[in-house]
Formats: C-alpha cells, structure tokens, sequence
C-alpha cells in the first residue's frame, strides 16, 4: 500500500468512478485548461462538427480520464476507452477504429506507449479518418483504404516529450495540466467527503490538501485513509487533529513526503553529501527502481523545493537538510 503514489491503485478503482467529476463546471481547478476546453468543444457543438483532437498533457493523478470522459459527456457522445500499451497490433486498433460511430470520442491513456504500427495507422485516422488494412502476407499483401466514422481522439499521457512530432502535430488542441493548489484540493477534498458522507471539517480539509503533493487522486485517497481513523479512533469528525494522527500512521509528513521520499533526501544529504549524484546511484541507495524515484519521489521533492536537477546530478537544497533537522553546509543551493 503507497498511500502518496499519483498511480491508481487497485484499492481506488470503484471509488474513483464515484469521486469523477461528470461535466466541465465540476471540474475543480484547471481554469486555463476548463477555458479553453469550453471554447474548443462549443466551437465545434456551433459547427456541428466532431471538435479536434486534444492531447490531455501532466503528471499522474491530475484528472486527464476525468476530463477525457467529460468531453464525451460534454458532447453527448460515446467515449471508448483504451490505453497505448494496450494497442500492441495494428489490427486491435483497426478493430476499433472500425467500430467508430460518427462523433465518437476515442480515449487512448498513455498514448506515448503505443506501438509504432499502431502509431502509423492513427496519423491517417487522425488527419482523414481512414484506415490501411492490410490483407495476405509477403508479396502478395495489398491494403485497403476504408473509411471511418470522423471521430474526436482524445489522448492523454505522462510524458508528452517522447511522443513523437508526427503524432503531436496531429492534436489540434493540447490542455497542459498543472498540479492543484491547496485550496483547490481543499474543494476536491470537499466535494468527495459530501459524496462519500464524510464529516469533514475546514481545518480537516486544509490538512489532507496540504499533505496531497497538489494531486486529486490523492487527496481522495488520503480522505478515505483519514475517514477510517475518524470513525475507528475518534467520534467520526476528521478535524485538523484526526487528519494529523491519521496520516502520521501512514508515514505521511507534513509537506506530504514519504518514507520513500524521505529515503531519497536521507540518501542524497548523508550518503552522497547532498550531491551532486546521478538518479541511478540514488535508486540503488534506497533499493528502489530508478523509474520509481525519477517519475514518482522527484517530481514532487522538486516541486516542493527539496531537489534541484543540475546537469552532474541530484543536489538537496537547503530546504531539504533542515526538513532532515540538519544545518545546510554553504553549498547547498536555495
Ligand atoms: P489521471 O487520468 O490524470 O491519472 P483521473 O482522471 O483518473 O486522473 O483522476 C483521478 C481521480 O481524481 C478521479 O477519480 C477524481 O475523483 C479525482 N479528480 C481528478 N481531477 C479532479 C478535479 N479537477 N475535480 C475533482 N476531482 C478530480
């Protein structure tokens, strides 16, 4: 159990389609991507036209397959659901590229995994709403242009730097999605604690979003952790005291550090005298997976101003010695 991780776990699945945000004014936060979001999908409703493709663009957790399933709902039309690592063959695609009915909405997740067949046939999909198949094999193989139902791709990824140009260009709207504030967490935190029947005080509330690394999918899921405690250890009110008592049972500080982040500043500060050291070395130092440490722990102990990335390496910052009770030696940046 990783209470902090911004990936779903499986503990989270049903309760996160309860929690979804259905239509664009209940999405919290995001105002610059709600606002032009709204003009792109009115735009098109005027036209009556499917609208263009969007790519949903940001760090796990922030609301890309709320949002992709509320330009459906937005649309009234019907979203279908996939995932890059699930498009292996072209033929999958194919299949269900073909099965399009004019206006649908096709969600592809971690659109950066796809492979690159299946990368090739979406670029005509995209551009004009064919489909090569291939038929036979070797040299006797001939391919079939067929047309389908125009469609809207919505894509959503992680890491919008390894797509490549060619599938890029072909969005014609990206919605670059920021971490959340705590007050708009707090509104989050509100939002699921009415639906889930939580009593949930303000201070409560400012506690949890506080500690939820600006992540919706944590916040929620840190709301449950801290219900628990409330109605098992206390009289079932989470005040700013029950959330504090709550969290520290599962290792969650107050800026929202983990063990596992809190390994890594440990690592970087008392093994490797606050760097310069490169994000392998720091893996190995903690026992982790360096994928782990450089896409879950960094981004966040960067944002909080914990990490810096210098071309040599990983450096703690003066912020990060004393969060460790330590005095910054004079190199240590910020
Ligand atoms: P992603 O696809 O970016 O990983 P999700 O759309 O699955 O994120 O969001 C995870 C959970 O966080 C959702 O179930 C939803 O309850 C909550 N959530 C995300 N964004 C918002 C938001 N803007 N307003 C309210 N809840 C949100």
């Amino acid at each position: 159990e990783a209470p902090l991780s911004p990936h779903a776990e499986p503990g989270d699945r049903d309760v996160e389609s309860t929690l979804r945000p259905r239509r664009l004014a209940e999405f919290v936060g995001q105002s610059r991507v709600r606002e032009q979001l709204d003009l792109v999908l009115e735009g098109a409703r005027r036209r009556g036209a499917p609208p263009d493709h969007v790519l949903l663009s940001g760090p796990p957790g922030l609301g890309k397959t709320s949002l992709a399933l509320i330009i459906g709902a937005e649309l009234g039309s019907a979203v279908r659901v996939t995932s890059g690592p699930a498009l292996e063959r072209a033929g999958d695609l194919a299949a269900m590229l073909s099965n399009l009915v004019e206006g649908d909405v096709l969600f592809i997740d971690e659109i950066h995994r796809i492979a690159r067949p299946a990368e090739e046939m979406l670029y005509l999909a995209m551009e004009d709403f064919r489909v090569d198949v291939v038929v036979g094999k070797g040299p006797g193989a001939t391919s079939i242009p067929l047309d389908i139902a125009p469609f809207t791709l919505v894509g959503a990824t992680t890491r919008s730097g390894v797509l490549t140009g060619p599938l890029r260009d072909r969005f014609g709207f990206t919605a670059h999605m920021e971490f959340y504030s705590p007050e708009e967490l707090e509104r989050v935190l509100r939002r699921s604690a009415a639906i889930l029947g939580v009593d949930l005080r303000p201070d409560g509330a400012e506690e949890v979003a506080r500690r939820s690394r600006g992540t919706p999918r944590i916040a929620n899921r840190l709301l449950r952790r801290v219900r628990d405690y409330a109605e098992v250890r206390a009289d079932g009110a989470v005040t700013r005291e029950v959330a504090r008592a709550a969290l520290a049972v599962y290792d969650v500080d107050e800026l929202g550090l983990d063990r596992l982040d809190r390994a890594v500043l440990d690592a970087l500060v008392r093994s490797f005298h606050g760097g310069p050291v490169g994000v392998s070395t720091l893996a190995v130092a903690v026992g982790e997976e360096p994928t782990t440490v450089e896409e879950v722990c960094e981004p966040y102990l960067v944002r909080a101003g914990m990490l810096a990335r210098t071309p040599r390496g990983r450096v703690a910052t003066a912020a990060a010695w004393r969060h460790l009770g330590l005095e910054p030696p004079g190199h240590a940046p910020g």
